[in-house]
């Protein structure tokens, strides 16, 4: 069966990136978080995009994720693990130069015994309570660790994507408290810190959503487009309804079309009659529930029977679509199927 197309504009990856760049300074070197494969749309293709609009230190989650951007990147550019050194990465680490941000005094432990004088970097927690050193650990270790030429020294906020959280400037004020002074490369903020001010953006910045055109970059040109094929259509009387358990009735003579995608695809279940899809601007409610791989939608409003829809397009971007869904952004990008052709524009990977 056919399935969707994805179209990823690398262009607007690039423009994203040198937007969220020239909101800080000269001395601010601005990273790209191309986990969890480029947010869903590749991390390879992005990845090599983002090099040449200029990034040279690039995120990932794992050492595998890493493997894959050092593949297509080459050597040169700084490649940072979140998640650390963990037991078994011990040779991709050393043989692919990746830099594990050290989370724990178990990790600095088995990254300094197994792997002496190899880059690594230092994950500290300022508040969150999710990766990193707690500061009385820190106290204890940060002598050891900097003497040891750390690449960065980084932490993660828990709420930059609300601005007048008191959150931010408690994390802020931790963060300083354990790095003041130290003459190390600090980094802080993700897109959403990037868009809290220069306090908040230290030498590195790490935007990952934002480069994908989520919020909280508002500003964000948006990347993606997905376009559905339309399988076959059918009048339905009124009263008819439309799907599983019956949830959506038709209020009058429709026409529906069937479309081919579903949950398994990402098309999350939640929107079922919530959210649209698009032909030419007009919007066409999804009737009835998403299935595992279609969805029925009313086109009524459309005088023809197109050969796609679209469900992520200028009318409704990946945000909106995650609002009907109740989520966020980065969660509807993550989740796109691999059933889908993935075409890209602009660009030159
Ligand atoms: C995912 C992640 C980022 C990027 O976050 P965005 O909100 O997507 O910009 C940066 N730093 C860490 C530690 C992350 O886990």
């Amino acid at each position: 069966m056919a399935t969707g197309t994805l179209t990823i504009d690398l262009d607007a990856i690039a423009a994203n990136w040198q937007a969220l760049n020239s909101l800080s300074g000269d001395t601010v070197e601005t990273g790209a978080v191309v986990k969890a494969d480029g947010y869903g749309l590749g991390a390879a293709r992005a990845a090599r995009t983002l090099a040449r609009a200029g990034a040279r230190k690039f995120f990932v989650a794992a050492a595998e994720e890493g493997a894959a951007v050092r593949e297509a990147l080459g050597r040169g550019p700084d490649i940072f693990i979140f998640g650390g050194h963990m037991a078994g990465d011990t040779e991709m680490i050393h043989d692919l130069d990746l830099v594990p941000m050290l989370n724990s005094i178990d990790q600095l432990t088995r990254h300094f015994e197994a792997l002496p004088g190899a880059a690594f970097g230092i994950q500290l927690d300022s508040g969150m309570n999710r990766l990193g050193l707690e500061p009385a650990e820190w106290a204890a270790v940060s002598e050891l660790a900097v003497s040891q030429s750390p690449k960065l020294i980084m932490s993660h906020l828990a709420s930059a994507d609300e601005p007048d959280s008191p959150q931010n400037a408690d994390q802020l004020r931790q963060f300083r408290e354990m790095t003041d002074g130290l003459d190390v490369p600090r980094s802080l903020s993700a897109t959403g810190g990037t868009l809290l001010g220069p306090d908040y953006h230290f030498d590195v910045t790490r935007p990952g959503i934002g480069l994908y055109g989520g919020l909280p970059f508002a500003e964000a040109k948006p990347v993606v487009r997905l376009s559905l094929p339309v399988i076959q259509t059918r009048l339905v009387a009124p009263g008819e309804t439309v799907g599983y358990n019956a949830t959506w009735s038709a209020p009058e003579e429709k026409l529906i079309a069937t479309v081919a995608a579903g949950y398994a695809d990402g098309i999350l279940r939640a929107i079922s009659n919530k959210a649209d899809l698009y032909f030419n601007g007009t919007p066409c409610p999804i009737v009835g529930r998403v299935s595992m791989d279609l969805i029925t939608v009313d086109i009524s409003a459309l005088g023809e029977v197109p050969p796609a829809l679209d469900i992520l397009c200028a009318e409704q971007g990946v945000d909106d679509l995650a609002n009907a869904a109740g989520t966020i952004g980065y969660e509807i990008l993550t989740s796109l199927g691999a059933r889908y052709e993935r075409k890209t524009i602009g660009g030159f990977a």
